[in-house]
Formats: structure tokens, C-alpha cells, sequence
């Protein structure tokens, strides 16, 4: 049903080209097949340069607090969790 590529790239693996640490992703079972998020690091790296924190948080043009998994925190949610 999948293709070769689909498994060689659940099975892919890679460590942070900044400071070497194992890196993770996000893996989401859709129902229909498993989509990946880019690895990230905790250090901020990102396999994808849209993501990467490494300088510091960054926002997207909507305010969205962006993370090096491919993940965007809306601002209200940020909000709620400061007031806590
Ligand atoms: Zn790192």
C-alpha cells in the first residue's frame, strides 16, 4: 500500500547538526498513514529552516509562537498559560 520511501523515511533517523544530541519528531497517525514532523532539537535546531528557534523564539506573521517540531502555539494560548 505504501511505498518503499514512506517506510525509509519512518525508519530515518538523526541527531541535531548543531550540538549532536539525538533529535525527535512529532509522528501523527492520521488514519490513513503516518505523517512526520521535522526533527528538532531542544536547543532550538530544526531539520527544516522555517522552524528553527535557534536564535531565540520566533512568531510567524500571525503572532503563532513557532517550535522546531513544525508546531505553532496560537498567542491566546501563551496568554493563558502565563496567567496560570
Ligand atoms: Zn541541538
Amino acid at each position: 500500500m505504501f511505498s518503499e520511501s514512506y517506510y525509509a523515511e519512518l525508519r530515518r533517523k538523526m541527531n541535531c547538526l548543531r550540538c549532536g544530541t539525538p533529535a525527535s519528531r512529532d509522528e501523527v497517525d492520521n488514519g490513513v498513514g503516518i505523517q512526520v514532523g521535522p526533527f528538532g532539537c531542544p536547543c532550538g535546531w530544526s531539520e527544516d529552516a522555517d522552524y528553527d528557534v535557534s536564535d531565540g523564539p520566533r512568531l510567524d506573521e500571525h503572532g503563532n509562537q513557532i517550535d522546531q517540531w513544525g508546531g505553532l502555539t496560537p498567542p491566546q494560548i501563551l496568554e493563558s498559560e502565563l496567567g496560570r
